[in-house]
């Protein structure tokens, strides 16, 4: 039983049951259906036991990339902390790579 599993590459019962049937029971035993009901395949019950791959709460919060920095792109409109003075500028223009910002207060 074990070898003809194997030989089918491990199928499910129900798989295992459709190939019987697709074979017309050619190289299968008598009582395969018997048998199929008592057979437990320790690979596959390692398999099915095995849980699922394991991520962080992070991951599962956030997706597995991280969001890329917020850019201000020129014509965004931000909020800005001058000297604990808050005020709103318009970005005129913006480099990726320091956010170097030209600001311009409304
Ligand atoms: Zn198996």
């Amino acid at each position: 039983m074990q070898a003809l599993h194997n030989k089918w590459g491990h199928p499910s019962n129900s798989k295992f049951v459709q190939i019987y049937r697709a074979q017309n029971r050619v190289g299968f035993p008598t009582n395969f259906l018997a048998l199929l009901n008592r057979f437990c395949c320790k690979v596959c019950a390692r398999c099915k036991g095995a849980r699922g791959y394991r991520r962080s709460t992070r991951v599962q919060l956030h997706g597995p990339h991280k969001t890329p920095k917020a850019v201000p792109a020129p014509g965004d409109i931000v909020f800005c902390n001058f000297n604990d003075d808050s005020t709103i500028c318009v970005v005129t223009a913006a480099l990726l790579d320091d956010l170097f910002a030209v600001l311009m207060p409304t």
